[in-house]
This record gives C-alpha cells, sequence and structure tokens, in this order.
C-alpha cells in the first residue's frame, strides 16, 4: 500500500472519526534520522514515519496542544474534540536533529522528558548498546544462556533483539554488562567499536547546550523523566524520593522551570506505586504522565494521565486507529483483538 493510497483511506476513515471529548497524549522515545540502518527496534521510530504521522494530524484537523493546555482543558472541564499532546521520553539528540525541525513546520507543540543524568552522557543505554551490537555483528548466530540466537537477516536480528532485551529485563545491571560482554565477545566486537560506530551520534543522548537550544522554542518545554531512569519500585523509598525531587531541582537550575514528571518505565504498580504517586505530587510537578494505556478526559487527574505508545512498527493504518478510539477498545480486549483489528484496519 503506496503513502498515497494509505493517506486517501486513512482520510476516508477520518469521517468516520469519534468526537468524543477527550485527549490522547502520544509516547515516542526515539526519532531516528531517514534510512539510519539500525536493525529495527520498537522504540526508535523512523524520522519518515514520525513526519507522516504528524502531517497527518496537522492535514486531518486534530488540535495539536502542549500538557499545560490539556492540563487547562481538564481544569475548565473542556476538551475540543480530536485534541492530541505529544511528549518524547529519555532525551535522545535525535529528537533535535529528527523531530524537531518536524514539529517547527507543521507548529506542534511537545514535551521532553529527560533523565537528567542522563543529559551530556556520552555513555548509551544497553539497549541501544545492544542495538548496535546487533546491528554490526557478522557471525550466524549468538549463545544467549542455553539458547541460540540466528542472527543472519535484519528481521533475525530484530527477533534477537527482543530475546536479548527480555532475558536482560531479569538480570541487574552487573549481570547486563557481564552478559553484553560475552555478546561482544562471541561477535568479535570491542565495547570501543560500538562508541565508534556511525550509528552512535543517532543514539546518543543530548548535551545541556542541545536542551537549552530547543528550549528557546515556544513550542518545546522540557520535563523530569528521573535522574538515572531506575525502575521506582526496585528503589527504596529515600532513592526514590531522590530521583523524583533531585531531577526537578536539576532541570529548574538549567530551565528555569519544571512542571511535568513522567515516571520510568510508566506503568502502575508494575514501575511505581502510590506512595510514588504521592511523591511526585509534593514534589510540586503540575502534571504527571503515566505509560498505561487510554485516554485524557475532563474526569482525568493532571497527575495521572495516561498516554499511548507509539512504536517502530505503529504505521499510519495503527495510528489512524489508536486516534479513532484504538486504545480505549485497548482495555477491554486481548492483545490478540487489537492486532487482528489493526489488521483488519490495513486491508480495507
Ligand atoms: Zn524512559
Amino acid at each position: 500500500m503506496s503513502t498515497k493510497l494509505s493517506l486517501t483511506g486513512l482520510k476516508r476513515s477520518f469521517k468516520s472519526f469519534v468526537s468524543r471529548h477527550e485527549a490522547i497524549v502520544l509516547t515516542y522515545h526515539s526519532t531516528l534520522p531517514s534510512q539510519t540502518p539500525l536493525i529495527p527496534v520498537p522504540h526508535h521510530l523512523d524520522g519518515d514515519l514520525f513526519h507522516d504521522q504528524m502531517h497527518y494530524l496537522v492535514s486531518s484537523g486534530f488540535n495539536c496542544v502542549s500538557l499545560q493546555q490539556l492540563a487547562e482543558y481538564i481544569k475548565n472541564k473542556s476538551i475540543p474534540s480530536r485534541t492530541v499532546a505529544i511528549t518524547f521520553d529519555d532525551g535522545f539528540y535525535n529528537n533535535l536533529s529528527v523531530a524537531f525541525p518536524i514539529l517547527e513546520r507543521y507548529r506542534i507543540p511537545a514535551t521532553i522528558f529527560i533523565a537528567a543524568g542522563y543529559i551530556g552522557s556520552t555513555r548509551l543505554n544497553w539497549p541501544e548498546e545492544l542495538a548496535i551490537l546487533l546491528t554490526l555483528a557478522n557471525v550466524p548466530q549468538l549463545k544467549l544462556a542455553d539458547r541460540d540466537l540466528a542472527i543472519v537477516s535484519s528481521s533475525e536480528k530484530a527477533v534477537a533483539y527482543e530475546q536479548v532485551a527480555r532475558h536482560f529485563s531479569m538480570l541487574d545491571a552487573d549481570g547486563i554488562q557481564t552478559c553484553l560482554k560475552n555478546l561482544l565477545d562471541q561477535a568479535s566486537l570491542s565495547r570501543e567499536d560500538l562508541y565508534r560506530s556511525p550509528l552512535y551520534e543517532s543514539l546518543r543522548f543530548m548535551t545541556w547546550d542541545e536542551v537549552h537550544a530547543m528550549a528557546k522554542s515556544e513550542l518545546i518545554s522540557f520535563g523530569s523523566h528521573t535522574v538515572n531512569h531506575r525502575r521506582l519500585v526496585y528503589l527504596s523509598p529515600d532513592d526514590a524520593q531522590q530521583e523524583i525531587a533531585q531531577s526537578s531541582d536539576i532541570i529548574q537550575q538549567q530551565l528555569g522551570a519544571c512542571a511535568a514528571f513522567a515516571y520510568p518505565h510508566g506503568r502502575w504498580h508494575k514501575d511505581f506505586n502510590d506512595s510514588h504517586f504521592n511523591m511526585a505530587v509534593a514534589a510540586g510537578y503540575d502534571i504527571v504522565v503515566t505509560a498505561d494505556s487510554g485516554t485524557v478526559t475532563t474526569a482525568s487527574s493532571p497527575h495521572d494521565l495516561r498516554r499511548e505508545n507509539i512504536l517502530n512498527g505503529h504505521h499510519l493504518a495503527h495510528f489512524d486507529y489508536l486516534l479513532r478510539g484504538g486504545i480505549s477498545f485497548a482495555h477491554i480486549r486481548s492483545r490478540a483483538d487489537v492486532v487482528r483489528g489493526m489488521l483488519t484496519g490495513c486491508t480495507q
């Protein structure tokens, strides 16, 4: 299906758009330069797809607003139909190099939640190290625990990424580093190879100078994503409190304000709990967002805004499906049903 045909079909389906007075907050992470030769990784969205999604929002008449404007709507108990707010998590440099020009072109506001300790760091996180490792690896397979992972084709490497990432999710930081070193050895690569790769520049975090450059735009605001991006439920109450409050202090020192907060990973109960909610409120944030799926209504609390995660596989048909109310269905339908709904939308 060509982009032109897709857009025609989507505009037709837009006529049936559910005109509820609800808003959708979208979560992005990384927006890669077009044609970046990285294996497919869910949170690294192709920049061309990001462009198409922003163009679709504007050309279809969506009301794209900042989180601050959305909080005002909630306060006034009136949310215009088709309201969308854009957010980015983590603080990737490609938010500046790729997403920002597109947001400026279409005059779309966005909030970028930065892990303050990442900003200015030359270290990549393990998902990015793993993605580069698998992209560069030139061996037929890697051994992970008792499994052999085929990594000849790009699609095999993408599957391997998911399997390794799942394995890493069960390890602590030292365990992850040990396992990464083992995978590097199997691929005859060094950590320096990862950082010398041209892919590094596409995957690194912003510097504070770059944050300041973006913050000059009236379209962009920055929020806190803690200091070290740790799962709050794994921390002591004191450490969690420090992650939540200190990140606000750092960003306020740099930018003069920090009104919004996003929990790392962001799912209630799994990644944060009620005590972290109370800490975020006590830290003075006006707006708090989660990674729990759902829409925002006039009954929503600005301290508990749900979001919808946009991943690299979410092409325009799925994007349209979400915007037409697919996320509400997701609450009551199984994940398999949601996928079936997406496929149905794609083939119509
Ligand atoms: Zn994050």
